[in-house]
């Protein structure tokens, strides 16, 4: 018989009326991300999701590493199903996890029977087919308590299901249950990092993207682009919304005071962001903001680029050390593509003397020369739209 995987899920389970929604969202996403690998039935009982390839032709392997990156389950296993009786349980184990068995010295089986009309307890099944396998692997050993290798065996509604040891999953909540938000993404290490932070809370995520051509080169666009489609592993799918910049900041650099020049930039970027946030619906805006690391990431400077958005500002790396912050950019596999040397638009026009301490009042007059609507109004009329899937996922 086939191999299926099972899909336990996390904190879903705990969502009282809301838990249908969770779990039809989760399925769909699911099914969604199983596209791209072949004809998989996908569906849920019994507070699992159940991915069972219906043809020779799926791609298994490519499937299981995407179920493995789905938000919304918390750890997931592939098994063998089989009929719910010990004789073809035992051979389930046998064939499909009998050379697992053979690399151990010793062993358990743990069973866990959620069908109550299976004649066996728990207990007594893991016995049976505990003896019958210690018989038949003369170099393995039954070690309840500290067992190098656990066999389990779950009865289940529609079969029994074997399998080894189950793998965490991606956590957090189904993509599409909180909402959508919309990540400002340049192309460094943190707002990739933060964008799958508010991912993982079951927001879909769409980015924007400041360019300055030719300050910025076309290399530094493919990079962000590529960043966003690491991150959509994990959420699916991404809009990135590529805005160009080039005259917002030429406009800055030749009628501002320099030691305002990136406060002035911000405001213009958070203000863009969040009329496209809005028109895509969108309830939030994410950055990779992080308390301390430049100068305008101190409190006041936050006060006056928040000034000028009237959604909230999520900054999921605010209070964390750079380190912490690299440890989940190399986990989640955004790290290598980050620190390729591509200059980003922040890093164009950087005052010497940055304003770390900036009044509303100052900043306001600083930029009193400025057209800000005309300037904001041709910067969306150049907003290029360019839709981001992992792998050849469909976009859907
Ligand atoms: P990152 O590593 O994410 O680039 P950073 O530590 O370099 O962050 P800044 O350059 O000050 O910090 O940017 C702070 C945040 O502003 C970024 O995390 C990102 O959310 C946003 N941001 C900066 N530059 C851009 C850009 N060109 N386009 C879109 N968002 C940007
Ligand atoms: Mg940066």
């Amino acid at each position: 018989m086939k191999e299926i995987f099972l899909l336990k899920l996390g904190e879903i389970v705990l969502k009282g009326a809301n838990k249908r929604q969770f779990e039809n969202r989760l399925r769909q996403n699911v099914r969604r991300r199983m596209k791209a690998y072949g004809n998989f039935d996908v569906f849920i009982m019994q507070s699992t999701v159940y991915v069972e390839p219906m043809d020779d032709e799926c791609d298994v392997d490519g499937a299981w590493e995407a179920c493995r990156s789905i938000f919304g389950v918390v750890s997931l296993c592939r098994c063998r199903p089989c009929e719910k009786n010990l004789d073809a349980i035992f051979e389930a184990v046998e064939n499909y996890l009998g050379d697992d068995l053979d690399c151990a010295r010793t062993f358990k089986v743990e069973s866990r029977r959620s069908d109550k009309r299976f004649p066996l307890t728990s207990i007594q099944l893991s016995q049976e087919i505990g003896g019958r396998l210690a018989e038949a692997h003369s170099t393995v050993e039954v070690d309840v308590h500290k067992p190098e290798y656990t066999v389990y065996v779950e009865i289940r509604d529609l079969a029994a299901y074997v399998h080894g040891p189950a793998v965490p999953g991606a956590g957090g909540l189904p993509t599409g249950v909180g909402g959508r938000a919309m990540c400002l993404l340049s192309g460094g290490i943190d707002s990739p990092v933060a964008a799958h932070m508010i991912a993982k809370r079951g927001v879909e995520i769409e980015a924007v993207h400041f360019f300055s051509y030719p300050y910025t080169s076309q290399l530094a666009k493919d990079k962000v682009i590529e960043l966003a489609r690491l991150v959509s592993k994990y959420c699916g799918k991404m809009t990135v919304n590529v805005v160009s910049f080039t005259e917002i900041q030429e406009a800055i650099r030749d009628n501002c005071p320099e030691e305002y020049f990136t406060l002035i930039m911000r405001r213009f970027m958070m203000e863009i962001s969040a009329r496209i946030a809005k028109w895509d619906g969108c309830g939030a805006l994410i950055t990779g903001e992080n308390l301390g690391q430049v100068a305008s990431q101190t409190m006041e400077a936050m006060t006056v680029t928040g000034a000028v958005v009237d959604i909230p500002i999520f900054m999921p790396l605010v209070g964390m050390d750079k380190e912490e912050i690299v440890t989940i950019a190399r986990k989640i596999g955004t790290f290598d593509t980050a620190v390729l040397p591509y200059e980003d638009c922040c890093t164009v026009f950087t005052p010497k003397h940055p304003k770390t301490k900036p009044t509303l009042g100052q900043v306001i007059n600083a930029e009193k020369k400025l057209d800000r609507e005309a300037l904001i109004a041709k910067a969306l009329e150049s907003v290029e739209k360019i839709k981001v899937t992992y792998d050849d996922e469909p976009y859907l």
